[in-house]
């Protein structure tokens, strides 16, 4: 083994519990750092390791889910952990080291809790934490805590195997003496270093030979970019400089593929000027945006962005890290046959169903026209003969499968260069030669399919590109002064601009591409990189009590609007489409008619795909006794509603039935524009079913003096509700916004136990905590 420590696979044992595959990603990328600085590792799901006993070393990545919950493959893993005595003097972990990094998200209650948990219980047993335990926050950004964990891991492995190869189970052999932070570039570098990076005089940028896949060494010969340019129409390709290799190289016959596939005709000159290729035309990106009817930042709002100025000045040494190995290669059919694949069959997050296809029924607009977010309850119906497989009861929640918006994958192409392959059949392989161990190609992907099925249904093309990504993409980058930037964007001097231009901005994939036009990565690098496309969680409003074969839920529609470097105004995915289901109820600025009655219809063959969610806890009580107290501003009512249609329907059925009090705080804006549901939640409380129902006017201040939002008003109820949650066991439920109004709603219930509970040593907050651990404090949010 070259230059690294003599430890046998079994020694270091990197584990991950991925829910939405973050988890993995961060595993797989330090697998890389760890064999790269010569550590001899093995790398696996929690899923598949039954017992820690024998093991020397573990370094567990661990995403938390729901209210602290491990993930879906880690709960096997945690149950047999945590059933472990810890009771007894004995220390049966006594020989394993292990550090944990956990992945959470500080706006939900229970941040990093699995990981927490995992490492209370490793050190009960008697193992021992060899690097301080991390905890990243997904709220602030993951790499924040991750990048400087994992850059100083690996020393702290090397420190830790080599005391543990003293111990005489273990053979000793040299230390590795490389260092993955301190590398300076000198000319040559080794994947999985961190180099630093300089630029020439005149902004030419050296980084080295990064990668023996990179084929662009230095700014003068012709990059990557060139082999997969944008569509070029009819093109006609003029050299303008004769010392480039135009000639030779293959790169003719891979533009020449480039014009053989495209299927437009618009006229165009490309010249290719020192390795730049020029678009003398007008860009048929405009096309497309006049086709889409989409308001695309012009190239001059686009050249006046901060997110293309560079921040350092060109002498600045910049630190990179690591050049992710590429491992995918693509190949095309050229005939279209049929292709009869599933496109995604690997299991969804949370799901406690296969998909189902279902057919939308209607889709109905909640909210007058002149309200500040517009409200659609969307009403699914049910194959007949899924009905027994698809049992659900009010408080569960849905995933609704989405697919990108046409206009974004008509973009994405052809900024890629694909349009003309986009719908001939591709295979996809892990390379031979690949540098990247454990490859294999990603499990949300078909090795064999369209393209532009792929962009549309399997990965997230508008999410937030990741460091990673951005890293890769410096290499197909054409133009130095945009390879700069993006240089900084991903560099360790650039972390500052780096969480405010791209993560503070939700910059989107396509938004950098569009902005940065000289970047024309192969597909195969998106593949490689971009997340799943990942389903939108919905809860139920309806009852199966009264249809067993519609889900019906609600949903605000999502607007992005183009500023700053959003390169032009969008909807959500999901809730786009639904309201492209009823573009004139959801765009019609003059109807004044009431809410409610603005239904579409839809036709019969309008299909989504859903799948039944996992959630074991937010449910009404099984005794049907026990007080209820719900809070849920905006379109966190739903459940709520689901609650009572359903109790509603109970007490229809069995007038003897008894239930306990209930309470509904509800927020909105404004009581005659976003009142969701206002004459049926009356009626409820008319009916009694709901008993107290207190709604706040946040904008309507001047009505409801000191009552602008939920939180106000269940502390002016302060005295009934303590009396509720301390002698009669109440339950409290909370559904909404996860940000803002979850924390303060647990601080206006910790003020009602703190004013109204006359105790001595009464503890408002462990009161609370172990309302949740007796899941009497019940949370259904999303931030
Ligand atoms: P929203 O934007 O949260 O607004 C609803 C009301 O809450 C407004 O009157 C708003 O007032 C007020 N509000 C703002 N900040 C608040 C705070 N700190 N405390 C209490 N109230 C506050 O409503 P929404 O857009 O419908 O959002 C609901 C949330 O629930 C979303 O995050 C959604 O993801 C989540 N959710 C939805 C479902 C579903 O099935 N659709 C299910 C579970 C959760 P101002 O704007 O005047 O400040």
């Amino acid at each position: 083994m070259r230059n690294g420590l003599d430890v046998t696979g079994e020694d270091l044992l990197l584990l991950y519990a991925s829910q939405n595959g973050n988890a993995k990603v961060i595993a797989e990328d330090l697998y890389e750092v760890c064999v790269s600085n010569g550590l001899k590792c093995e790398l696996k799901c929690c899923s598949q390791v039954d017992e820690l006993d024998g093991k020397t070393c573990i370094v567990l990545i661990a995403s938390t889910t729901g209210d602290g919950e491990p993930p879906d493959t880690a709960r096997k893993f945690w149950r047999r952990l945590n059933k472990r005595d810890t009771t007894s003097t004995t220390t049966p972990l006594a020989s394993l080291y292990y550090t944990v990094l956990g992945l959470g998200d500080t706006n939900y209650t229970n941040f990093c809790n699995f990981g927490k948990s995992v490492d209370q219980k490793l050190c009960s047993l008697g193992a021992k934490r060899f690097y301080e335990c991390g905890w990243a926050d997904d709220g602030t950004g993951l790499e924040v805590v991750v990048e400087p964990w994992i850059e100083n891991l690996p020393s702290a492995l090397r420190t830790h195997l080599s005391t543990i190869q003293h111990q005489p189970h273990l053979t000793n052999t040299t230390q590795s003496t490389r260092n993955t932070r301190e590398v300076i570039f000198e000319g040559s570098c080794a994947c999985g270093e961190l180099m630093e990076i300089e630029s020439d005089k005149e902004g030419k940028v050296n980084d080295g030979n990064m990668n023996e896949n990179t084929e662009v060494k230095e700014s003068k010969d012709i990059p990557d970019v060139m082999k997969s340019g944008p569509d070029v129409g009819d093109l006609k390709i003029e050299q303008s400089n004769s010392s480039n290799s135009m000639s030779d190289s293959g790169l003719v016959s891979e533009v020449e593929r480039t014009i053989k596939h495209n299927h437009n005709n618009q006229k165009q000159t490309i010249v290719v000027e020192n390795g730049r290729m020029r678009e003398e035309t007008k860009d048929k990106l405009l096309t497309i945006a006049a086709k889409y009817k989409i308001d695309l930042l012009s190239q001059e709002e686009v050249e006046n962005l901060p997110l293309t100025s560079c921040a350092f000045p060109l002498e600045t040494k910049l630190t990179l890290p690591i050049l992710p190995p590429s491992y995918l290669s693509i190949s095309y059919q050229e005939s279209a046959e049929e292709l009869l694949t599933n496109l995604d069959t690997s299991p969804y997050p949370s799901a406690a169903s296969e998909p189902i296809d279902t057919i939308v029924e209607s889709v109905k607009r909640l909210t007058r026209y002149d309200a500040i977010k517009t409200t659609l309850e969307v009403k699914l119906r049910l194959p007949n003969n899924t009905l027994d497989k698809f049992e659900y009861e009010p408080g569960d929640s849905y995933g609704v499968l989405v697919r990108n918006p046409k206009c974004d994958v008509e973009i994405l192409l052809y900024l890629l260069g694909l349009t003309g392959q986009a719908d001939n059949i591709f295979e996809l392989s892990v390379m031979l030669d690949t540098k990247k161990k454990c490859a294999t190609v990603p499990s949300f992907i078909p090795a064999r399919g369209f393209l532009r099925n792929i962009l549309e249904s399997c990965v997230d093309i508008r999410a937030i590109p990741k460091k990673p990504l951005v890293r890769s993409l410096v290499e197909h980058t054409a133009d130095p002064k945009e390879r700069r930037r993006l240089q900084e964007l991903v560099s360790r001097e650039g972390a500052g601009e780096y969480s405010q231009h791209i993560r503070g901005a939700n910059l989107s994939l396509l938004d950098l591409l569009i902005i940065f036009r000289s970047c024309q990565p192969p597909i195969t690098t998106l593949l490689e990189h971009l997340p799943r496309l990942l389903p939108r969680a919905y809860s139920v409003i309806s009852s199966p009590l009264i249809d067993q074969s519609c889900v019906t839920f609600a949903c605000n529609i999502i607007e992005i609007p183009r500023m700053n470097s959003v390169t032009y105004s969008r909807r959500g995915i999901s809730t786009g489409w639904f309201s492209s289901l009823c573009k004139d109820l959801c765009d019609a600025e003059d109807i004044a008619q009431p809410m409610g009655n603005l239904t579409l219809n839809a036709h019969r063959d309008i299909h989504a795909e859903i799948y039944k969610r996992s959630n074991q806890n937010f449910h009404l009580p099984k005794q049907a006794a026990t007080p209820i107290i719900m809070v849920g501003p905006g379109t966190g009512v739903a459940p709520f509603v689901g609650f009572l249609r359903h109790r509603e329907k109970i007490m229809a059925i069995n007038q003897e039935q008894k239930f306990g009090e209930s309470w509904l705080f509800f927020g909105c804006r404004h009581r005659e524009r976003d009142f969701l549901f206002k004459e049926e939640l009356q009626r409820f409380e008319q009916k009694q079913i709901l008993n107290h129902f207190i709604v706040s006017f946040s904008r309507e201040e001047e009505i409801n003096i000191g009552s602008k939002y939920v939180q106000h008003n269940i502390v002016k109820h302060g005295n009934v509700l303590a009396n509720l949650l301390f002698n009669l066991q109440a339950i409290i439920y909370i559904c909404g916004d996860a940000q803002n109004m979850a924390k303060d709603v647990f601080e206006a219930f910790v003020n009602v136990l703190d004013v109204h509970v006359d105790i001595p040593d009464f503890k408002p907050r462990e009161y609370l905590a172990e309302m949740q651990l007796q899941r009497r404090y019940l949370q259904d949010i999303w931030a």
